[in-house]
């Protein structure tokens, strides 16, 4: 899939939209997701054009991925919830629902979250 920049995480990152900003670096970018499922609930993303996990891990930098990995580590641990635990999860494609195409890892904690995904 071609990356089309008018998504609205690229808008974010040109400043056309305003976003809860969580922590910011050279190649990463992080907010508060608007509709929140738990106390914390980060967007980690790249500021490259990747559309998704699959397009990322085959095509960033070594930097790239290194920075976003460190600013999850980093986000949960400024948040008070490296302890208790937390669950980053990234959609990727039509069967993940993947809602918007440039790569995201969501970031949640701060409840306990239940398991992993129901059974089906
Ligand atoms: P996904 O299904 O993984 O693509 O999820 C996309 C996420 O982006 C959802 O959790 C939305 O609530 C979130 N989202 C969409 N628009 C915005 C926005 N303008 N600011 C912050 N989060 C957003």
């Amino acid at each position: 899939m071609a990356y089309d920049r008018n998504n609205v995480f690229a808008r974010i990152l040109r400043g056309e939209i305003p976003c809860k900003k969580v922590y910011e670096d050279e190649h990463v970018l992080a907010f508060d997701d608007i509709t929140a499922r738990a106390p914390t609930h980060v967007l980690v993303i790249p500021k490259g054009e990747y559309v998704s996990l699959d397009d990322f891990s085959a095509n960033a930098s070594t930097a790239e991925i290194g920075a976003l990995v460190r600013a999850l580590g980093h986000i949960a641990r400024e948040r008070g919830i490296a302890e208790s635990g937390y669950r980053v999860l990234s959609n990727t494609g039509p069967a993940a629902h993947q809602e918007v195409s440039h790569f995201h890892v969501h970031l949640v904690g701060g409840r306990d979250l239940g398991a992993m995904l129901p059974r089906g």
